[in-house]
C-alpha cells in the first residue's frame, strides 16, 4: 500500500506541549539520540515530542504506513488519487479524550473533527433496541421494568464513582450479575463480554468495565475522512523537525552496547539488514513483543512483566451501494447468539457517504485469540460466511449491493484485563539504562484507545526528560 493522502497540518508549529523548547527544523547536533520502536499513536507521539525538543530521533515502523491499529485504507479507490483514507478498524473519540483532541488541534486538524451522537443499538430477539440512553433503557421491554431501573441505577453508580480501587477487587461478570440481576446482565452485558473475550469473559476485571462507563461520553468525535490524516501529519511534522521516520522497516532486536548506548537491528522492506545506534530506546510495541526483541532484559523483569494475553481484532469491511442498517443505526451490538461477528458499525450513518465517493461503509467486527482460524481465512471465505448472517439481520440486504470488500486482522489488539493485570504492568522506565517501555498495555485502568496512547507518550517523554535532568 502506498500512502498518498494529503498531509494537512504538517509544517505548522502551533505547539502547545509543555516541554517544547525548539520548534526549529534542525535537531541539536549534540543532544541525546533516541530510537522509537513502533509507529502507532504512541510511538509517533513520543517521536514528535522528542523532535519538538530539538532531539535527534529515529522512529521505526514495520508497516508501510504509520498509525498502527488506527491506520487506514482507501475504500473508494476509483476516486482521484485513490480516494481518502479511512480506518481499517472503526474508531471514534469521546469528549473525555483530551490528549488526542489537543494533539489534533496542535496539528491544525480540529476543523476536520465531526462531533455527533449517532444511533447506538443492540440486536436482541431479532429486533433493534436502543438501551444505551435513559429513555431507551426505560423502553427496553425485553426486561421487566424493575430490572431496567436496577440496571440504570448500577450504570449511574459506575458513571459517578471516580476511583478505580473498589472495582479492582471484582470481576465484571460476577459483580454485574449480582448488582443488576442475572436476567439484565444476561441480556445486555454477558453477550458483549462473551463476544469480546470468549472463554476469558468471566475473568475480566470490573475495573475494565468501569473505565468504559466512567470515561465515555454519548457524543462521539471522528477525524474526517479518517485518523490516517493525523498520523500522516505527525510523520510530516517529525520529519520537518529533523527526525527520521523509517516506514516498512522491521525491528528485529535491540541490545545495550558499550558506553550505555543501544544498537537496534532492523530489516527494511527490501530485506536489507540495518543497524541504528542511539542513547535511548523507547519501545511502544506490545510488551510481550518487546520482551522477545530485547534478550538482555533481566529474568526478574521477565517473570513479572512478560505476562498475560491479548486478543487479535478482525474486520470485514464492505463498501455498499446503499445503506444497510435501519433507523440510521451507526453501531449495532449483536447480542443474539449464532452470528459470526459481534458488532456491525455503519460508519456512513455517522460520517456522510459523500466523504467516500457515495459508498456506504460497513464494518463487521470481531475479537479472537490470535491463533483463531478466522485470521487465516481468505476474504472470499469470510464474505461467504458473513453474508447469510447479514441477511438474517437485514432481510432486504442484497449481496449485489457490495461494490468492494476488504478483510483486516491485527494481533495484540485487545489486552485481556484480568484482576491480576495491574500487578504485571511494567513501569515506563525499563530495567536497563536508556530503555523506556510504553504501550497500550500500560494505559490501565483505561481500556486501550488512541487518546490514552497519546497521553502515555506525553508522560513518558516528561519522565525521560526529568530523569536525564536528575542524572545529568
Ligand atoms: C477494532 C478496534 C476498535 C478500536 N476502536 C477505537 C476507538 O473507537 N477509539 C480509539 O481511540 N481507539 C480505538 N481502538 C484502539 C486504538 O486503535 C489503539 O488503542 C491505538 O491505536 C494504539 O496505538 P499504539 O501506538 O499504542 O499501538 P499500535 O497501534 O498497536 O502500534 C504499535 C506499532 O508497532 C508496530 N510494530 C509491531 N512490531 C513491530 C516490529 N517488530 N518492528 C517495527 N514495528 C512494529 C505495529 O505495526 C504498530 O504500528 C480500537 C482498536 C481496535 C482494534
Amino acid at each position: 500500500m502506498v500512502l498518498a493522502s494529503p498531509v494537512r497540518g504538517a509544517g505548522r508549529s502551533v505547539l502547545r506541549y509543555p516541554f517544547v523548547v525548539s520548534a526549529s527544523a534542525t535537531p541539536l547536533p549534540h543532544g541525546p539520540t533516541t530510537t522509537v520502536l513502533g509507529g502507532g499513536a504512541l510511538g509517533l507521539t513520543v517521536a514528535l515530542r522528542l523532535a519538538q525538543r530539538g532531539e535527534r530521533v529515529t522512529l521505526v515502523e514495520k508497516e508501510p504506513a504509520a498509525g498502527g491499529l488506527a491506520s487506514g485504507f482507501q475504500p473508494a479507490p476509483d476516486l482521484p488519487g485513490g480516494g481518502p483514507f479511512l480506518d481499517r478498524f472503526y474508531h471514534h473519540l469521546f469528549r473525555s479524550d483530551t490528549a488526542i483532541i489537543a494533539l489534533i488541534a496542535e496539528l491544525g486538524l480540529s476543523s476536520n473533527v465531526r462531533w455527533a451522537s449517532p444511533v447506538n443499538s443492540v440486536l436482541w430477539g431479532g429486533k433493534y433496541w436502543r438501551p444505551y440512553t435513559v429513555p431507551g433503557l426505560l423502553a427496553f421491554s425485553p426486561l421487566p421494568f424493575v430490572d431496567r431501573v436496577r440496571m440504570g441505577a448500577v450504570l449511574a453508580f459506575l458513571k459517578a464513582w471516580p476511583k478505580v480501587g473498589y472495582f479492582e477487587r471484582h470481576t465484571a461478570a460476577a459483580w454485574l450479575r449480582r448488582m443488576m440481576g442475572t436476567r439484565a446482565f444476561g441480556v445486555l452485558w454477558e453477550p458483549l463480554l462473551r463476544a469480546k473475550f470468549g472463554t476469558r469473559a468471566d475473568d475480566i476485571s470490573l475495573a475494565w468495565f468501569w473505565s468504559r462507563i466512567y470515561c465515555r461520553s454519548f457524543s462521539l468525535g471522528f477525524l474526517e475522512p479518517g485518523f490516517q490524516d493525523l498520523y500522516d501529519a505527525m510523520v510530516g511534522e517529525i520529519r520537518r523537525l529533523g527526525g527520521e521516520v523509517r516506514l516498512g522497516t522491521h525491528v528485529e532486536g535491540a541490545r545495550p552496547i558499550a558506553g550505555d548506548r543501544w544498537s537496534v537491528s532492523l530489516r527494511d522492506a527490501g530485506g536489507t539488514p540495518q543497524t541504528v545506534v542511539s542513547d535511548s530506546v523507547v519501545s511502544t510495541l506490545p510488551v510481550r513483543v518487546t520482551a522477545r526483541l530485547i534478550p538482555d532484559l533481566p529474568d526478574a523483569w521477565r517473570r513479572r512483566h512478560d505476562w498475560g494475553e491479548a486478543f487479535g481484532a478482525h474486520c470485514l469491511v464492505l463498501a455498499l451501494d446503499k445503506p444497510l442498517l435501519p433507523e440510521n443505526t451507526y453501531w449495532l451490538n449483536v447480542n443474539d447468539s449464532g452470528y459470526p461477528f459481534l458488532v456491525v458499525v455503519e460508519h456512513t450513518n455517522y460520517v456522510p457517504p459523500s466523504r467516500y465517493g457515495g459508498r456506504h461503509i460497513v464494518y463487521l467486527g470481531n475479537y479472537h485469540p490470535m491463533d483463531h482460524p478466522l485470521f487465516g481465512k481468505s476474504l472470499e471465505e469470510v464474505r461467504s460466511e458473513y453474508v447469510p448472517a447479514i441477511k438474517r439481520i437485514v432481510p432486504s440486504f442484497d449481496e449485489s449491493s457490495i461494490r468492494d470488500a476488504w478483510v483486516f486482522g491485527a494481533p495484540y489488539a485487545q489486552p485481556i484485563v484480568t484482576r491480576e493485570f495491574p500487578s504485571h504492568i511494567p513501569p515506563l522506565k525499563g530495567p536497563l539504562p536508556g530503555l523506556w517501555i510504553g504501550s497500550m498495555f500500560q494505559v490501565y485502568p483505561q481500556d486501550r484507545g488512541q487518546n490514552y496512547s497519546v497521553a502515555l507518550a506525553n508522560r513518558l517523554v516528561l519522565e525521560m526528560v526529568s530523569e536525564r535532568r536528575g542524572s545529568g
